[in-house]
This record gives structure tokens, C-alpha cells and sequence, in this order.
């Protein structure tokens, strides 16, 4: 194909994470003899590999973050633009980069993820971790801290606080229990204890490949010190990368100053009142109530006030909608994210939005929500290819399937996790039942009823469960018959159903 000089293309997509990858590359595919841009701001890009379609609608995979040329490798039509986008015209249909760059589009789709909702802006002992470059920032921190301070209650946190050692970790949640987006009470009962047990020892593997721009591999398994250093050459960028996932921490060797193997206190139902530099503290009356000399105070609303090294700010993420809003009328959420249709259409035309910088707003199934993971970055922005494509072609294009049922699959203090539907009876208020199957350190089985039929579960451990309770929740059925046996672990439930 000849080259495009004009930068005028038939589909761009904005951004290099799993979203903005996974939209291009189905363009791309679908349209070889298109011209399709991908726009990003970090130079690699997040590639899906090893896909698994676990059942109906549990997906697995891993990410690796690579060279934007393996795209162009792969897809001769599509080229990718390394530079941010500063503004949007989208009477006009361009983009105009850091760089000067107009780049005139006839579909765009905007995938620029989120970015840290930091306590504070400009506190140096205030961290946030998104991508590659701030986990790194956060495990040289912690290299030589004694203690730290965790704020929020999300995944990021709870995966934190489990892998940290050798520092202590005091960690901040506003609500009545730990991970409370994803867990209830019970469920958090069960994991609380692992917090206090020594982590068993994990074969030190990393899939997650980071390259440096020349392509090489920059970072692999724990060997992450000496990739830090080469990293030093290609961290002149300060844009922002791709959001980390679900193994940002292996192979990271994530090790306070301390001998101590781990120590965690959690402070519960509280929230940040008053974050304080050392100078601000001292002069401050609470100096005298507290001891010692940190770099960094934070007072809770609890009336506890902790000094510390640095604090994490883990309380989720804002939309990265900033460079894209003015001048335009693009509808927004009420988290600011950009509200898109059962088409991911934005209200702007020609202009779609995919992953965690987008806002579900159509009716959704009643067993499906938005959380902005990674599985539905990919399967937001494979079906945002499908709508931009479905619209260009004047075809009609059902809403997918994998929005029918919420499924997530992952890991939280080494334990296999399977959520499914209105896994925290979200939405439900007293109109459901929930029925509990415990083993101590070995499995939590929560089962969400309503009128009788299933409509959320939370697994955690090898229940072998997920593929029977998925079809139980997709077929609706009444299972009221059968309540008392559903959790009755002398029964084979598969069998029981089959
Ligand atoms: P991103 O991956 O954030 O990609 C956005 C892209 O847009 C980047 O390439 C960026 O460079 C580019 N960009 C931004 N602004 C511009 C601009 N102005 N111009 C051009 N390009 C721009 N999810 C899970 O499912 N399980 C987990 O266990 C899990 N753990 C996580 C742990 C951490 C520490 C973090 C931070 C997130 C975690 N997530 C997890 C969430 C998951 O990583 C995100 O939901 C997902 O990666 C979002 O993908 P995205 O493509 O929408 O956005």
C-alpha cells in the first residue's frame, strides 16, 4: 500500500492500551485496504496474547507491552502515530498532536484510558501507580521505606497490601471491610487472615515483556533493577503509558527497608482528612502526640494520625477525557467518563470511545456493569471495531454477547477469584437471598438469588464452580427446588444440572 503522506485516514483510534489495540487491530483486519491510524502517546503498545475463552463468557489472557512496529508488522494498513493528542475538532474531523500534527479521521474512536485519582497533585510523597514507569517509581520508594501508608480499597490496593514485605503497611479503607469493589463482608473474612501468613514462595516468572523503543526487551522476570536503568534512556517522554493489569506486580520485587516479612494494620471506615509535609506536621499540635521523624503525615478521619515515607493513593481512576473536550459537546458521566451507547457511540458523530476512559450508558442487562478492568477494555474496544465497521458499511450490529453476563477472572492474595453477574447484589436492595459455602483458607462460595433464580457469584479458590453457576445465571432457571442443595458440598453440582 502506498504510503499515506496526507494523515488523512479512514479509522483512528486514540491510544495504545488494551482498548485502543484491540479496536485497531479489528479494523485493520477487517479493512485491509484501509487506511487506519493508531494515535498513542507512549511509544509501546499493550498486546493481547495467549487469549482463552474460559466459558460462555470468562475470558483469560496476558498482556505485553511492546513496540507499536509489531502492529505495523502485522497490519500494513496501519500506521501508529507516536505522539499525544492536545486537541480535538470534531465539527472538522481532525486531531491535532503535541507535535503539530493534524490528523484528519472519518471514524475515530477515542481509547485514552484514565489516570490516577491522586489525593493531591503536588505532594513528591504522594504516589499514584498506573503504568510501568510509576509501579517502578513505587518499588524504588519502597526499596528504602520502613513504612507506608495504602489509601483506597479498589484492586490495586488489595494486591498491594498482599505483596508488599519488608515494610510496614498501614492501609486506609472507608469502608466496614477490605476490597469492597469486589467483596463482601464474609468474603473479606476469609481473606483477612492471609494477611498474616507468610506468602508461599512463587516461581519467579514475569510474562509481562517491557521492550525499550529500539525494541529490545528491556525488563524480564525479576531482572527488573537492571532494567530500570535502561529504561533511564527512553523515560525522555513523560506522556503516559498504558494502564498496568492483573500481574503488574510479578516479577517486581516489591521489598521495604525492613527484615520483617509482612505487617499490615487495616484502619476501617475512615478517609484522608489532612496529608502533611514534615514541616507542616511539625508545626502542627498533633507533633507532639506522635513519634518519631517521617517525611510524610497523614491524619484520618478517625482520629489517627500516621507518619510515614510515602503514601499510595489507590482510589481509582478519572477519565483521561481532558485533551478531547473543548469546543466539542461531548455528553459526559457523572465519574466524567465519556457516555457511549449500545453502538459506543459518544454524542459527538463519527466519534466512538472504548475502555476506561468511556462510560457504559445504555441499559445494560440486568447481569452485567461496568468496572473498568481489563477485560472490558478488550471487549469494549473489539466491539467498537464491530460498530465503526457495522456503521461504514450501513450494516446492523446487535449489542455482543459478552455484555449479557458480568464475568471477571483474576487473582487477590493468591487465591483464583471468579466474579459473575451482580456478584455483590448490586442494584438488588433487600430483593435477594444469599447463600454461603466457607472453608476455612480453602474456598468462599457466595451465591446471589433472586426470586429464586441465581443472578451473581463470587468464587474464591478452586471451587471448579464457574462454568455451572455461569449457565445457572445465563438460563435464568428457578431454583428454588433446589436452594438447599446448591452449596451442598457432598454433591456433584455439574452432574446435578447436566
Ligand atoms: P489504558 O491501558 O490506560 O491505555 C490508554 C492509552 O491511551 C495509553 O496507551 C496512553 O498512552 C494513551 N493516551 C492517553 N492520553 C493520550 C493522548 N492525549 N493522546 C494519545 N494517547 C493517549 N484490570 C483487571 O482486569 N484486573 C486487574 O487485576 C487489574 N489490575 C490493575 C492494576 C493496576 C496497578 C492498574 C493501574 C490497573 C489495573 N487494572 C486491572 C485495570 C486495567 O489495567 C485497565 O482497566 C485497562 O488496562 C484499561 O485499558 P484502556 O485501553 O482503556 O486504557
Amino acid at each position: 500500500m502506498a504510503a499515506n503522506t496526507k494523515n488523512s485516514f479512514k479509522f483512528v483510534v486514540v491510544g495504545g492500551g488494551i482498548a485502543g489495540v484491540t479496536c485497531s487491530e479489528q479494523l485493520a483486519s477487517q479493512f485491509p485496504s484501509a487506511d487506519v491510524a493508531l494515535v498513542t502517546a507512549a511509544p509501546l503498545i499493550k498486546a493481547v496474547c495467549n487469549f482463552k475463552q474460559v466459558s460462555k463468557t470468562l475470558e483469560e489472557f496476558d498482556v505485553e507491552e511492546k513496540p507499536s512496529t509489531v502492529l505495523e508488522e502485522k497490519y500494513p494498513n496501519l500506521r501508529v502515530i507516536q505522539s499525544a493528542v492536545e486537541a480535538l475538532h470534531a465539527q472538522q474531523h481532525t486531531l491535532l498532536t503535541v507535535d503539530g500534527l493534524k490528523v484528519h479521521y472519518e471514524k475515530l474512536c477515542i481509547c485514552s484510558g484514565g489516570r490516577p485519582k491522586l489525593l493531591t497533585q503536588d505532594n513528591p510523597n504522594v504516589l499514584g501507580i498506573r503504568d510501568t514507569d510509576s509501579a517502578q517509581e513505587f518499588q524504588k520508594r519502597l526499596s528504602q521505606a520502613k513504612r507506608i501508608v495504602v489509601v483506597g480499597n479498589g484492586g490495586i490496593a488489595l494486591e498491594l497490601v498482599y505483596e508488599v514485605e519488608g515494610c510496614e503497611v498501614v492501609w486506609a479503607v472507608k469502608d466496614n471491610a477490605i476490597g469492597n469493589t469486589f467483596f463482601d463482608v464474609g468474603a473479606a473474612q476469609f481473606l483477612i487472615p492471609t494477611l498474616n501468613t507468610d506468602k508461599p514462595e512463587r516461581a519467579a516468572t514475569c510474562k509481562r515483556v517491557r521492550y525499550t523503543i529500539d525494541g529490545q526487551p528491556a525488563i524480564q522476570g525479576p531482572d527488573i533493577a537492571t532494567g530500570v536503568d535502561r529504561l533511564g534512556q527512553c523515560r525522555a517522554f513523560e506522556e503516559p503509558g498504558s494502564a498496568l493489569g492483573p500481574d503488574w506486580h510479578e516479577g517486581i520485587r516489591l521489598r521495604g527497608a525492613e527484615e520483617v516479612c509482612r505487617r499490615v494494620s487495616v484502619e476501617y471506615e475512615t478517609e484522608v482528612k489532612r496529608i502533611y509535609t514534615q514541616q507542616e506536621f511539625l508545626l502542627s499540635p498533633l507533633a507532639s502526640q506522635t513519634s518519631g521523624s517521617w517525611p510524610v503525615y497523614v491524619e484520618l478521619t478517625n482520629g489517627k494520625t500516621f507518619g510515614c515515607d510515602f503514601i499510595v493513593s489507590a482510589t481509582g481512576v478519572v477519565p483521561n477525557t481532558e485533551p478531547f473536550l473543548h469546543g466539542n459537546n461531548f455528553e459526559l458521566a457523572e465519574d466524567s467518563g465519556l457516555r457511549v451507547d449500545d453502538h459506543m457511540k459518544t454524542s459527538e458523530p463519527d466519534v466512538y470511545s472504548a475502555g476506561d476512559v468511556c462510560t457504559a450508558s445504555w441499559e445494560a442487562s440486568h447481569l452485567w456493569q461496568q468496572m473498568r478492568l481489563w477485560t472490558q477494555a478488550r471487549q469494549m474496544g473489539w466491539y467498537a471495531g464491530r460498530c465503526m465497521a457495522a456503521d461504514v458499511l450501513n450494516e446492523t450490529i446487535e449489542l455482543d454477547f459478552c455484555f449479557e453476563l458480568f464475568s471477571h477472572i483474576t487473582k487477590f492474595f493468591n487465591y483464583k477469584v471468579v466474579l459473575l453477574g451482580k456478584f455483590n447484589g448490586q442494584g438488588l436492595g433487600l430483593n435477594q437471598e444469599l447463600l454461603v459455602r466457607c472453608s476455612k483458607g480453602l474456598e468462599y462460595v457466595k451465591v446471589v438469588l433472586s426470586g429464586g433464580r441465581m443472578v451473581g457469584a463470587v468464587l474464591i479458590g478452586e471451587t471448579d464452580l464457574e462454568e455451572t453457576f455461569e449457565n445457572l445465571i445465563l438460563n435464568q432457571m428457578d431454583l428454588t427446588p433446589y436452594r438447599d442443595e446448591l452449596l451442598n458440598p457432598n454433591i456433584d453440582i455439574e452432574d446435578y444440572f447436566d
